[in-house]
């Protein structure tokens, strides 16, 4: 029987596990198969605390995990199938094998949302991609278009212009959402160009296996135009980790697992939720941290009541 499961590892996940391990209470964390979560597909983080200078996502996710791992924290590479509440606390399933917590922290955070077009699916890394880190450097020289308007499309333009001759980015309003230094920087960049008011309402080159060009609907007039392209990056926001516990806790109406405010509770004794998980609206690394440091002294204080 372990005092605490953690489900997940981001911030959220990695922070809950360091709090937990010097309160001495022997975490196990689940990792899943790709660890770090999203940070792992960004490039430069600018504004977490303490690195002046920027750091790469995926080299500071490693350092989270290493200094959970100097605490005593115990980490398996699996995935969470199931979490079923029981009578002195949850049973946690993983690779067909039942693991016994008094309680659990839950910290899946979220996964970049897809366009949802049968092509976008069909190309799949013939092109498509949701990641510029991981793919970016397969369009040297190439036109590209970035789907969104928020930080991610900015960033993710931004670092294609390593790469790519032309980045467009397609929005489907005249403003974007991004912070306003975002939206400069990518506005100032002689290699960005905006399509605005417009969604792409096809990708092609299906029949050719590679993408080689996008269908733009223009929302306000319905007009429809064909531009070429060698690749499209989606950068459209996400979908919280929830459908593992969506029958154990309340979901709030975008699928965010709901906290009691200003704590990690779920509507389940012991069970306690962080990071992107439950928060629809700050998204950052240092919030998901923050959270994650709650949840563990939440479920700290759960076990000494
Ligand atoms: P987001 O802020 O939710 O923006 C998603 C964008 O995609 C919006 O512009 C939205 O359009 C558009 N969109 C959504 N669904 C679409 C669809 N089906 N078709 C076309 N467009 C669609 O998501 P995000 O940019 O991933 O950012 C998430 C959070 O992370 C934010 O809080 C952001 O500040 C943060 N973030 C920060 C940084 C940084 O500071 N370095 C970098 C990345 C992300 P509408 O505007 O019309 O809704």
């Amino acid at each position: 029987m372990h005092d605490i499961i953690i489900v997940g590892s981001g911030p959220a996940g990695w922070t809950a596990a360091i709090y937990a391990a010097r309160a001495d209470r022997k975490p196990l964390v689940f990792e899943g198969i790709e660890t770090g979560g999203q940070l792992m597909t960004t490039t430069e983080v600018e504004n977490y605390p303490g690195f002046p200078k920027g750091i790469l996502g995926p080299e500071l996710m490693p350092l989270f995990r290493e200094q959970a791992k100097r605490f005593g924290a115990e980490i398996r590479s699996e995935l969470v199938e199931r979490i079923h509440p029981t009578e002195d606390g949850f049973e946690v399933t993983a690779k067909g094998e039942i693991y016994k917590a008094k309680t659990v922290i839950l910290a899946m955070g979220a996964t970049a949302r897809r366009l949802g077009l049968p092509a976008e699916k069909a190309l799949y890394g013939h092109g498509v991609s949701a990641c510029a880190t991981c793919d970016g450097f397969f369009f040297k020289g190439k036109n590209v278009v970035v789907v969104g308007g928020g930080d991610s499309a900015m960033e993710e333009a931004q670092f294609l212009t390593r790469f790519a001759s032309q980045v467009t980015i397609v929005h489907r309003r005249n403003e974007f959402r991004a912070s306003k230094i975002m939206q400069e920087r990518a506005l100032a960049n002689p290699k960005i160009r905006v399509i605005w008011d417009s969604e792409v309402a096809d990708i092609l080159g299906v029949e050719v296996g590679h993408v080689t060009g996008v269908r733009l609907r223009n929302v306000k007039t319905g007009e429809t135009s064909e531009i070429s392209m060698d690749g499209v990056f989606a950068a459209i926001g996400h979908e919280p980790n929830s459908l593992l516990v969506a029958d154990l806790v309340d979901l709030d109406e975008k699928k965010y697992v709901k906290t009691i405010p200003g704590t990690t509770k779920t509507k389940v004794p012991g069970l306690f939720a962080c990071g992107d998980l439950q928060d629809p609206w700050y998204r950052q690394a240092v919030t998901a941290a923050g959270t994650g440091c709650m949840a563990a002294i939440d479920a700290d204080h759960y076990l000494a009541e």
